[in-house]
């Protein structure tokens, strides 16, 4: 009766022990309390369990009661014999000789391993002091109970430090990673924001937690709807990964152009569990394709222009049943040399935006006096320009050298004057000179044209960029004038720089370095350049 009473009592002991085990996930306190429970259960002294490590098939301690962690390595020999299922005989001497080595009263062991589904996850080992009171049969039944309880928990706690750990380490994943990644939940809200998404969308991750994806990722149809809303790519679940692309605006003002990338998730059920999105910013990519879109129309109507021109005056002259007189065929060839001209010219700069694109733009430096250089130019746009057109040439006298490569430096001023004269539809005075400054020669060309609005200031110089106006629909041009005239300034340590109000004119200038001699003596400025 007795007996039996202990039992129960030791059984509900036992419950409550393993009841609180299993409530701790935290691996180091479930081993610290498994250990001191162990030797209590069994009025021991002293006790420590080691874990299996499967990578070099050691037992290490991992906890220890009463036992100094610097014993731990005395007690190496005994746990190999262990695991490596010695002999009783064997055992016992590993233990004396641990017991010896360690000058502590540890005079009975018992050691159980830790089983889990047949396998050994581990080992208790306890000790007691007492000299005659040796561990019996109905001892090692209780800590085997024991042992059998502690090893679910010891189990549980290192899977959920592991579930931890590796949720960690993906939330480092997402957090890092270049790529926007957002998780959406069944409901298409956000529940996961990374770092990239902050700074492509402008949105923090706290603002947008919480809220509809189509509210922070308002990509935009080419009509300028919310795509999200009109035609939500997660609604389309067949086929390969839905992917969307289109322009947003910015929380912080910018416009991009996002693709973004999903993978669905589904639910037991096979309904939508909600998704996680790869989110790239191409915008880019898009500007080159829309370039090269441009490149086709822009290129293929300016070199089909004149081609049309010149075969037609050329049927026109030479048609069998027509004999014109010399005049008009002087006139007809003057055109078609233009056109010629006009086509020459454009295959150049075609060709020099391909040497730029390759990096291998030839230029010759050498001195060479700028105001004779631009004199020459104005003379001939002169010739053509017609007389609405007021223009004048402002140079500082005695203005220095220039170190550059002249005919480069030709093409530039020629397009900075042409677009003045292009770009001024009603005329007025265009105005074209330089001035020293920082021991660098500045040049200008500035006119009273229709200006540039502020948004297209830096555009104008990419390539096949052309303000979209009413004037540039009736004016000539491939947009790839400034785009050359900005790689050939560039090539000389500069930028052309641009100062405009729409309808109020443009003023472009560029600096250009001076011959390295002639900086002894610098030259007298005109009084009033420095304010054009
Ligand atoms: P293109 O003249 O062949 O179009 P450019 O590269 O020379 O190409 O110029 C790009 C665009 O910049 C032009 O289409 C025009 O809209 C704008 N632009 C250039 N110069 C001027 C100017 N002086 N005044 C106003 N707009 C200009």
């Amino acid at each position: 009766m007795v007996q039996h009473d202990e039992r129960l009592k030791q059984r509900d002991y036992l419950l409550r022990i393993s009841k609180s085990l299993s409530a701790q996930l935290d691996v180091e306190a479930v081993l610290a309390q498994v250990i001191e429970y162990a030797v209590e259960i069994v009025a021991g002294n002293y006790g420590l369990i080691a874990l299996h490590e499967q990578e070099s098939d050691q037992l290490v301690i991992v906890a220890s009661y009463n036992l100094p962690q610097s014993s731990w390595p005395t007690f190496a020999p005994l746990l190999r014999a262990v695991l490596h299922q010695a002999t009783p005989p064997a055992l016992a001497q590993e233990a004396r000789a641990a017991v010896e080595a360690l000058s502590l009263p540890l005079r009975q062991t018992v050691a159980l391993p830790l089983l889990l589904a047949h396998e050994v996850i581990g080992m208790i080992v306890v000790f007691r002091a007492a000299v005659n009171v040796a561990f019996t049969a109905d001892d090692r039944a209780l800590l085997q109970a024991f042992a059998d309880q502690a090893a679910v928990a010891v189990q549980n706690a290192r899977l959920y430090q592991r579930a931890v750990r590796e949720s960690q380490q993906l939330q480092a994943i997402i957090e890092n990673s270049a790529d926007g990644v957002m998780i959406l939940d069944n409901r298409w809200r956000i529940t996961t924001f990374n770092r990239a998404m902050e700074l492509l969308t402008g949105w923090t991750r706290e603002e947008a937690v919480g809220r509809p994806c189509a509210e922070v990722i308002g990509l935009l149809t080419p009509q300028g709807e919310n795509l999200c809303l009109v035609a939500c790519p997660l609604q389309n679940q067949h086929g390969p990964a839905p992917v969307a692309q289109g322009w947003m605006h910015t929380r912080d003002g910018r416009k991009r152009y996002l693709q973004t990338r999903y993978s669905p998730t589904t639910t037991a059920d096979g309904a939508f569990g909600g998704a996680i999105a790869n989110v790239r910013d191409i915008t880019a990519q898009k500007r080159e394709t829309d370039q090269q879109l441009t490149f086709i129309s822009v290129v293929s109507h300016e070199l089909k222009t004149p081609v049309a021109i010149i075969k037609g005056y050329a049927d026109l002259l030479r048609r069998p049943d027509a004999s014109w007189n010399e005049a008009t065929v002087r006139d007809g060839l003057q055109i078609i040399e233009e056109e010629a001209d006009r086509l020459n010219a454009l295959l150049t700069n075609l060709l020099d935006v391909s040497r730029i694109q390759a990096g291998t733009l030839p230029l010759v430096f050498a001195p060479f006096a700028l105001p004779a250089m631009v004199e020459r130019v104005l003379q001939g746009i002169a010739a053509t320009a017609g007389d609405q057109y007021m223009l004048e040439m402002r140079f500082a006298p005695q203005y220095p050298l220039v170190y550059g490569d002249e005919e480069r430096i030709r093409m530039v001023v020629t397009n900075l004057l042409t677009n003045a004269v292009k770009y001024s539809p009603h005329g007025g005075t265009i105005r074209v000179g330089g001035w020293l400054e920082d021991e660098h020669a500045l040049v200008y060309v500035a006119d009273q044209g229709s200006g540039i609005a502020p948004e297209n200031q830096t555009r104008i110089f990419e390539r096949f960029y052309r303000v979209d106006d009413s004037l540039r629909r009736t004016t000539p041009g491939a947009g790839l004038g400034l785009f050359l005239a900005q790689a050939i300034v560039q090539a000389h340590g500069s930028r052309i720089t641009v100062e405009s109000q729409l309808g109020r004119g443009a003023r472009f200038v560029f600096r250009l370095p001076i011959e390295h001699r002639q900086l002894a003596e610098p030259p007298v400025l005109p009084e009033d350049e420095a304010r054009v």
